[in-house]
């Protein structure tokens, strides 16, 4: 026995070491507060009975199938995006949220009109003539004869700047692709995207006549992706579309076997004036602190070269869901939960920005905003911008998520349209899932409803319902980030 006892003095030599360790570290606010994580690990039960409840039966699928066999054309400003606003206002009266209502909101209207063309004029016995080709969101029409000349290939708009003069009179063709290596595909998109949303404005300057976009997408196939795009004051306005990837491939072939090879470009698209439209609003009231907040939402209007189904009806009826499951579970939330549905996140982001100033005198109250615009795909985490201590204790959150593939809280923001309320502290997440095939269907006529998964959306409106009750229902609440200034500062 007696040989034991230099061993047992070591054992309490190391555990008092960690002891003092542990207490370094909650002093200077790394250690995670022990009662916190506790509370969070209590609702491991009431989260498993809830994930296991929306792949019973859950209704976001049923609710996007709806969605897009009801209002499938949503651009804003249009019709369409009218009716869907009425839409998700009544899915909300009849889900029975509280306080369902609309917001203003004054949107741009632009529409893409019905006969795009890109056709290979010269030379004239060119395989392929017709291009699959669509507007660039925002882009001003062609004369009804269209716009033919000389085209111009580039990779890139620092290319563009330092050949400038020989883009006078010709079509500008912008064909630099996603980048495929990268395991990001959102940031393979953010590489290439400049060329689109920038693309018209620098060709506008060395006076080209107009431009055309290799799609930004990760499918090589015949479907041209749209996407917003922008003018520069004092720079002339010239029309820009999206060629597929596979006409882009087609024509960047003909350019270096041919010379002077020339095109046909027709766009009908149009500009109308500001209309009024609204977010579409609801929420489950909290039971305890009502007055403090936390919304979750995605993005009512869309391109309409699809039907928007991941980009963002997926998003909204997340959001929706999320509710609707929290309800279902008879879970009483203390804070309240509000789906804000947003309008022009594609063209302006007016609806985003309309509810931060609607909202700033109750920014404070406003514990967490999260977004889902990423798509309905298979659950993989969350990313947030959240302080230390806050992030603690989502991540723990998230571990209750493992098994349902969303375990990891990211750095990172939550969305366009939930971004703005980053001004006041507001801790912002994105719901992240897999991203592998979004941009194959993103902006173009493949993101329609038979490309969702039932169970992938279903699951990521539970983790996302799982993340919003736990944190609604915290006895303590979380504090918001530093202001942005502060936070640059430190
Ligand atoms: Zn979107």
């Amino acid at each position: 026995m007696s040989d034991h006892k230099p061993l047992t003095a070591f054992f309490l030599v190391l555990i008092s070491a960690f002891t003092l360790c542990a207490q370094e570290k909650a002093a200077s606010g790394e250690q995670p507060n022990k009662a916190v994580i506790k509370e969070v690990r209590g609702y491991r039960t009431r989260i498993r009975e809830m994930i296991r409840t929306s792949l019973k039966h859950g209704q976001a699928y049923e609710h996007l199938r709806e969605m897009c066999a009801t209002v499938p054309k949503r651009v804003s400003g249009s019709p369409g995006a009218a009716a869907a606003v009425l839409w998700a206002k009544q899915l909300m009266e009849r889900l029975e949220f509280d306080n369902v209502h609309l917001e203003e909101v004054m949107v741009p209207h632009w529409e893409p009109g019905n006969n795009p063309s890109l056709r290979v004029t010269s030379p004239a016995n060119a395989e392929s003539t017709r291009l699959p080709f669509t507007p660039l969101g925002g882009s001003v029409p062609t004369p009804l004869e269209g716009i033919t000349a000389e085209v111009l290939e580039v990779q890139s708009i620092g290319q563009l700047r330092r050949i400038g003069d020989q883009a006078k009179g010709k079509i500008v063709f912008f064909n630099r692709p996603m980048d495929q290596t990268l395991l990001s595909t959102g940031q393979a998109y953010g590489g290439a995207v400049r060329q689109r949303t920038r693309g018209a404005a620098e060709a506008g300057k060395v006076g080209a006549v107009a431009v055309i976009v290799r799609s930004v997408s990760t499918r090589s196939d015949d479907a041209p992706h749209t996407g917003a795009m922008s003018y520069q004051d004092g720079v002339e306005k010239i029309p820009a579309g999206a060629v597929s990837m596979l006409g882009a491939d087609r024509l960047s072939a003909l350019l270096k076997n041919k010379k002077g090879v020339k095109v046909c470009l027709k766009l009908d698209s149009q500009w109308f004036k500001d209309e009024l439209s609204y977010n579409v609003i609801g929420e489950i009231t909290g039971s305890e602190k009502p007055d403090e907040i936390l919304v979750v939402g995605g993005h009512l209007d869309a391109w309409t070269t699809g039907d928007g189904a991941h980009d963002d009806g997926a998003g909204c009826m997340h959001s929706v869901e999320a509710l609707r499951l929290i309800k279902e579970m008879g879970f009483k939330p203390k804070r309240t939960i509000r789906c804000v549905l947003f309008m022009n996140e594609e063209n302006g982001l007016r609806g985003g920005r309309a509810y931060y100033r609607a909202h700033l005198a109750e920014m404070d109250k406003h514990v967490l905003a999260l977004e889902s615009d990423s798509g309905g795909f298979t659950p993989r985490g969350f990313s947030s911008d959240a302080h230390k201590e806050a992030k603690i204790v989502l991540d723990e959150i998230a571990k209750l998520l493992v098994n349902a593939g969303a375990g990891k809280v990211y750095g990172g923001g939550g969305g366009a349209d939930v971004s703005p309320m980053r001004a006041s502290g507001v801790i912002l997440m994105g719901f992240r899932p897999d991203g592998h095939r979004y941009f194959d269907l993103h902006h173009s006529r493949n993101d329609v409803f038979s490309s969702v998964n039932e169970r992938e959306l279903e699951l990521g409106a539970a983790c996302i319902a799982s993340m919003l009750y736990v944190v609604a229902d915290l006895k303590d609440t979380l504090k918001h980030n530093p202001a942005p200034k502060q936070r640059a500062r430190r």
